[in-house]
């Protein structure tokens, strides 16, 4: 048989993938174990309908993968998935992919995305939940749209981006919108965003601007005593955190010696594990080790996504953290049972 260059790249890549998830054998990269009893619930899953991708671009939605290619989306592609991996049900938010929208388009984008999350969820009951946007650059219309997405479409949280135009979410101009997120309990998703600097000869800015984007919202929300003030808020951080478990010595060695902020966070570790960390991408035993670190095991929730990271993405991802020891009962609370704590679902 002849083996093209291209197979040989592709059975390469997938080998190299399988040494940083630690897979021992090539096969052992693709071993998923059973789904926890009831299914996975998967808070990191996207949709994209076609007026988020007209509205924002499908070729500025695509720079940002590492393939460069837009991902397919649809209701049934996104129920196969599920399907797939054992999830019960997917918690619906867009995605960025844009550095930031002028308020004009903001706004009404995120209504109409709103109003198809809500409708998809209504089409299809108990198989998803849905965190919805608000329009962060206009603060009134932010509120009025929260109220909306609770009240009337009973959203389970709010999703928001990293920065809005490089000020990031412990800026103080954004207190208004977590003093009422915070009277609701809400829980509040942080995507990932564009930082707003140029960057030259780098990767896309998925494989490494995310990661320290998580990092500098986390930081900066911790920093500005925001989540000491806004405590009953339930701030999820995408993809184990980013670097922020890594970093989380550094960090807390960083307050404690500048008087000012170790005023206002006196213990920056004990505010690393208020926050909740979804494990898209990042079930690897480098991320997944550090995260059960610092980070409470009850506040790790399991995350695919999709449709951005490619099946095999997301194949590998469970198959490691489904090989990753540890206990049962943990392994279930972090597919299933913190999941349904944190979005207030009956445990049974
Ligand atoms: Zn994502």
């Amino acid at each position: 048989m002849k083996i093209s260059r291209r197979t040989l790249l592709e059975v390469g890549a997938i080998g190299a993938l399988g040494l940083a998830y630690g897979g021992k054998k090539l096969s052992d990269t693709f071993m998923m174990g059973p789904p926890p009893t009831g299914g996975r619930i998967d808070t990191h899953h996207h949709f994209m309908p076609p007026e988020f991708v007209k509205t924002i671009g499908a070729d500025r939605l695509a720079a940002v993968t590492p393939s460069k290619t837009l991902p397919e989306w649809s209701v049934e592609k996104a129920l196969a998935m599920c399907d797939t991996y054992g999830i019960s049900e997917a918690t619906l938010s867009i995605s960025p992919g844009y550095p930031a929208l002028e308020a004009a388009i903001e706004r009404p984008l995120m209504r109409v995305c709103n109003d198809i999350g809500a409708t998809i969820r209504r089409d299809h009951p108990g198989k998803f939940g849905q965190f919805a946007s608000i329009p962060m650059f206009d603060r009134a219309e932010a509120l009025k749209e929260i109220e909306y997405a609770f009240d009337t479409l009973k959203a389970d949280g709010i999703v928001v981006f990293t920065n809005y135009g490089g000020t990031y979410l412990g800026d103080p101009s954004f207190d208004e919108i977590w003093q009422e997120l915070n009277r609701r309990k809400a829980v509040v998703f942080i995507h990932p965003t564009h930082p707003t600097y140029e960057l030259k000869g780098q990767p896309p800015e998925s494989v490494i601007e995310y990661p320290f984007e998580t990092v500098r919202a986390a930081t900066s929300l911790m920093f500005s005593g925001a989540t000491r003030k806004f405590a009953d808020i339930k701030f999820i951080l995408s993809h184990a955190g980013g670097a922020l478990p890594y970093l989380a010595a550094r960090i807390s060695g960083g307050a404690m010696f500048n008087p000012d902020v170790s005023k206002r966070v006196p213990d920056v570790m004990a505010e690393i594990r208020k926050f909740w960390f979804d494990l898209a991408l990042s079930s690897n035993p480098a991320a997944l080790s550090a995260l059960l670190t610092v980070a409470d095991h009850k506040r790790i929730v399991f995350g695919s996504d999709f449709p951005y990271a490619p099946d095999i993405g997301i194949r590998v991802n469970v198959a490691a953290s489904d090989r990753y020891p540890m206990d049962d009962h943990v392994r279930a609370d972090i597919g299933r049972g913190n999941a349904l704590a944190l979005l207030g679902r009956a445990s049974a």
